[in-house]
């Protein structure tokens, strides 16, 4: 829609974060981690204090008012999630802690009742841990095999070797649609209509998908769909995890305890709530759930193509700039790819340049980002990572240019 992909106001925007208005190591902050987390707009942090402040109580559980407008809360931040997601029915959606707690609710109900020895899930090389932990330890419990799908040199998913993994007939295919490390744009819809033509079920990580483009997983038709609340301008310690009603239904419990149950009897034993509660033992964080309602509706308030396109701009001109600076190399330079840019410079550690952009007062992210096998393929120790979100700047892309620039002269 044409208002959507209009040119973000983005000082009005960077008004509405507090916490970027602040020096660090005596120089005006420049954030560009937000890969790793994004910071908050005071909607959302408003939001959790209002909840906080004058409507806390337990949900599902009273009939005192405060119980009940906490309940209504808490629910209403679960349909604007499905609003976000565009998914069908609001018990699709299940609140977890993230993207990783997600995954291993899925590896762990409903791998353990769908995987068998000798079974098959295929991944990619570009995944983050969590997305390869969870299934190594299933498999390492149940005699799987854990394929993976490789990338070519720009960090772009290799269609052929992921047909090879599709042809020995994966059970599951789980795989991000945005790398963290590489930026690299998959094509979701592609990967979910060729899993589904083999009859394997299909886990999109959206971690780092969810805060830079917009999702439909009606439209996607993936069974599985999990991201994070920090990464979307929320609270840590909530996430989404969203199935299918017919996938989720055939899933047994994972954590047991109060909110989850039907009926619990100590001679019949227990029986289970509907979903989405049956996956949702204990108390929830409430706080976190409104707030990241809050934060998603942000989101769509300022316009989730008109963020993507800031933020690719943004990236775009990090290239550009950084391309000019002897030994500089790029890891993930493929085409259409989002608001990530990593790199490493010929002579220099990651760590040490991480370390003296710091002191320039521009935050990136150095190592490995929780991809080590990706990291391993290129050959390097890991990278520095600059990751863009809505209140980024051009001035600010001109600054860690320049931060670059100085401390490569520092290290030499
Ligand atoms: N998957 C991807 C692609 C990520 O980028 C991340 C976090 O960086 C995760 C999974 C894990 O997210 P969380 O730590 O919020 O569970």
């Amino acid at each position: 829609m044409a208002h959507e992909i209009s040119p973000l106001n983005v000082e009005a925007l960077r008004a509405e974060f507090p916490i970027l208005h602040q020096q660090v190591h005596g120089k005006p902050l420049v954030y560009l981690d937000s890969a790793a987390s994004a910071q908050k707009p005071l909607a959302v942090i408003n939001a959790q204090a209002d909840y906080l402040r004058n409507h806390h109580a337990n949900v599902h559980r009273g009939v005192h008012t405060l119980s009940q407008r906490a309940t209504d809360a808490f629910e209403h931040a679960r349909r604007q999630v499905q609003s976000f997601l565009n998914a069908r029915e609001v018990e699709e959606i299940i609140w977890t802690q993230g993207t990783t707690d997600g995954i291993n609710l899925v590896a762990q109900t409903w791998g353990r009742t769908h995987l068998h020895a000798g079974d098959r899930i295929l991944i990619s090389r570009m995944e983050h841990h969590a997305n390869i932990v969870p299934w190594q330890l299933l498999a390492a419990e149940r005699g799987l095999h854990l394929d993976v799908a490789e990338i070519h040199e720009d960090g772009s998913l290799n269609w052929d070797s992921v047909q090879d993994g599709l042809n020995r007939s994966p059970k599951l295919v789980a795989m991000t649609y945005v790398s963290n490390t590489l930026g690299t744009v998959n094509d979701a819809s592609r990967l979910v209509k060729a899993a589904h033509n083999i009859g394997a079920r299909v886990l999109i990580d959206g971690a780092q998908a969810a805060p830079h483009k917009r999702v439909d997983v009606a439209a996607l038709d993936c069974d599985f769909f999990v991201f994070s609340g920090h990464k979307t301008y929320g609270p840590t310690g909530i996430g989404v995890l969203y199935g299918k009603r017919e996938v989720l239904e055939d899933m047994p419990p994972w954590r047991g305890g109060g909110e989850m149950i039907a009926e619990v009897s100590l001679e019949r034993g227990t029986t289970f709530a509907p979903i989405p509660f049956k996956f949702e033992a204990g108390t929830p964080h409430i706080s976190g759930a409104i707030a990241l309602g809050t934060a998603l509706d942000w989101m769509q308030g300022v316009g989730v193509e008109s963020i993507a396109a800031h933020e690719e701009a943004l990236a775009a001109a990090t290239h550009e700039a950084l391309s000019t600076i002897p030994g500089m190399r790029f890891i993930g330079t493929a085409p259409g790819k989002a608001g990530v840019v990593s790199f490493v410079v010929e002579g220099t550690h990651p760590y040490d340049l991480g370390s003296l952009l710091d002191a320039q007062g521009v935050a990136v992210r150095t190592g490995q980002h929780c991809t080590q096998p990706l990291v391993d393929h290129f050959g390097i120790p890991g990278t520095v990572r600059a990751s863009f979100a809505a209140y980024n700047t051009f001035e600010e892309v001109a600054t860690l240019h320049r931060a670059v620039e100085r401390a490569i002269t520092l290290l030499k």
